[in-house]
């Protein structure tokens, strides 16, 4: 077992990678921007040589360069610190590893989304035309009651051409509503996340 070796907590690292991943496939080429000075595997990193979690320290001006290190309890001890190193190339490498495995999946993810969105779309069509039909159909039924009724009975009749009114607004908010949904596109191109 190399003194100077550090060891990665893989349960930790797990919980922590989608998580990793998707803060930096937002940025294009993992570019360290926006995150302060957090070290890609702060908590993460268990010493080699006494088992202790690895701390980080920060050199120079904010954010930081990040610095993996394990001193203080043996400092505390009157002890030589087992590790310290600059954290920068192992966050880097570790970063673009995670990416090489999850950027995949990501791709995956987001055209998994396109489609969910894509059945909504249609199915929300799907509703907004059933709905036209059936104040269609209500509108027509108020009208035949309409002109069915007996015109000498003018409350009747007059209710009876409220309602019919009414529902000829139900018809036209329903065909509004029709219009303003976007007419699915069988040809569209899924969006190319690879490019
Ligand atoms: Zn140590």
């Amino acid at each position: 077992r190399d003194h100077h070796a550090a060891y990665i907590d893989w349960a930790e690292y797990e919980r922590n990678q989608m998580l990793l991943a998707a803060n930096a496939y937002g940025r294009a080429g993992g570019q360290k921007s926006g995150r302060g000075g957090r070290a890609l595997l702060a908590g993460m990193l268990t010493c080699g040589r006494c088992g202790r979690g690895l701390a980080v320290a920060y050199a120079g001006a904010p954010p930081g360069r990040p610095t993996y290190c394990c001193d203080r309890p043996n400092l505390m001890l009157g002890l030589p610190r087992c590790l310290s190193f600059g954290g920068s190339r192992v966050d880097a490498a570790i970063a673009s590893e995670i990416l090489r495995v999850v950027e995949p999946m990501a791709i995956e993810a987001a055209l998994e989304a396109e489609r969910m969105h894509r059945e909504g779309e249609a199915e929300r069509r799907r509703v907004a035309e059933l709905d036209l039909q059936q104040s269609e159909y209500d509108a027509s039924l108020a009208e035949r009651r309409y002109a069915a009724c007996d015109p000498e009975n003018r409350l009747i009749a007059a209710q009876l051409e409220k309602h019919w009114e009414a529902a000829l607004r139900r018809v036209e908010a329903c065909r509004a509503r029709l219009a303003a949904t976007d007419t699915p596109d069988p040809t569209a191109p899924m969006p190319d996340f690879e490019g």
